[in-house]
């Protein structure tokens, strides 16, 4: 298909696109609870926590969120590790962290009003353009089109887009479209029907074709390529990594260490340990722990082996109990991380990313007697983990 063709098709397609999303979405919008008010606050969380979480587990972690922090003041008065334990379960933990940091500056810069510009809200840690626009159009009804993986996918069939939309020309195309089919006065209206209508009706899989509103405007639809749209961009190759983690218990607790801040799940708490190669976990944990705590440990035996995935990334994490035998007392070791022993009837405080808390998991099912304290011996006094 020609430029030309492309053009004049979305001039045909647009005119009548918007007045038809809008009808359909007047009767199909999902009723989810920012709608109710268009607070700047809620639609921000609301944008931020639904990135790569379904719906209603988006929609569980709002309402709880906003128990624990109903305003932009009680999340910037909150510390860090507070914010990633009201996160954790959730997922990529730098979206906690940005909200956090971005609060402190609403509070600091804009006496505590989330801003409802794009420009604005663009000059805010971690609000990238996605996000702005969907802040700006949902709660201020600016003119500016939101352009999320839902949109990718349907402009790409709306349109028939013969390449990957995800990036480059592809998703320029797109963006381009929606900037022009945005129907000026109508965005926060426009832009939350487009999100419906690809959560609802133009699904990534067992679309509803067959009940669609749009489908007389549908391209794709018409030339029999709807299960090619949109182009599959090349899947990168699955990494797989080991590595060990020590479960260290003493009359202390248990050691934890936390992740490096700027690192992937930084601030949150795992058992220390790290990636080993030919000469196996067990081999490999006690100069890793070394390097890590200061502390020297006897490996005792196996606990368990879990395996958790991110991104492209498959990590099969062997978790071995230790003894102290020797060496200082704990601190910040050579590879950038603190440690601490941290007591049982603590550890529901800390946030840890999803391996540590399959580990903990198995311990509170099969090895409770290793999250009892000394003081415990007639029965755990912990909370539960999970
Ligand atoms: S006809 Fe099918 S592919 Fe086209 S917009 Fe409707 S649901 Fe999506």
């Amino acid at each position: 298909m020609g430029l030309n063709s492309r053009a004049s098709h979305s001039e045909d397609s647009g005119q009548q696109l918007a007045p038809r999303l809008l009808q359909w979405f007047a009767s199909h919008g999902r009723p989810l609870p920012w709608r109710k008010t268009y607070d700047p606050y809620q639609v921000w969380l609301s944008e931020v926590m639904l990135q790569q979480t379904q719906m209603e587990r988006g929609v569980a972690y709002f309402r709880r969120w906003l128990e624990r922090f109903p305003n932009v003041e009680a999340v910037a008065a909150a510390s860090r590790e507070e914010i990633l334990k009201a996160w954790e379960g959730l997922g990529y933990y730098a979206r906690a962290r940005n909200l956090h940091q971005a609060a402190q500056c609403i509070v600091r810069d804009h006496q505590g009003l989330v801003p409802r510009s794009y420009e604005t809200l663009r000059s805010l840690p971690g609000i990238g353009p996605y996000t702005a626009a969907a802040i700006a159009s949902i709660a201020g009804n600016e003119d500016v089109a939101a352009v999320d993986a839902n949109v990718l996918r349907v402009y790409a069939r709306l349109f028939d887009i013969d390449r990957p939309v995800g990036s480059g020309p592809g998703r320029r195309q797109v963006e381009e479209l929606a900037a022009r089919l945005l129907p000026p006065g109508r965005a926060r209206l426009y832009n939350q029907a487009l999100m419906d209508f690809g959560g609802l009706v133009c699904l990534p899989r067992l679309l509803r074709c067959a009940s669609c509103p749009l489908s007389s405007l549908c391209r794709a639809a018409r030339a029999g390529t709807v299960a090619q749209r949109p182009l599959a961009k090349v899947k990168k190759k699955l990494v797989c990594l080991q590595r060990a983690a020590a479960v260290i218990v003493g009359p202390g607790g248990l050691v934890l260490c936390q992740r490096p801040a700027g690192e992937l799940w930084g601030g949150m708490w795992e058992f220390p340990g790290g990636k080993y190669g030919e000469e196996g976990a067990a081999e490999a944990l006690p100069s890793l722990i070394r390097r890590q705590t200061g502390l020297v440990v006897r490996v005792e035996r196996e606990i368990v082996t879990v395996v958790h995935h991110y991104t492209h990334h498959r990590v099969q994490l062997t978790a071995l109990l230790c003894a102290v035998v020797g060496g200082e007392a704990l601190r910040g070791g050579e590879m950038g991380t603190a440690s601490r022993w941290v007591p049982r009837n603590e550890l529901h405080r800390y946030a840890f990313p999803a391996g540590t808390r399959k580990i903990l998991a198995h311990i509170e099912a099969v090895c409770p007697e290793l999250l009892l304290g000394p003081q415990d011996a007639a029965g755990c006094g912990c909370p539960s983990l999970f």
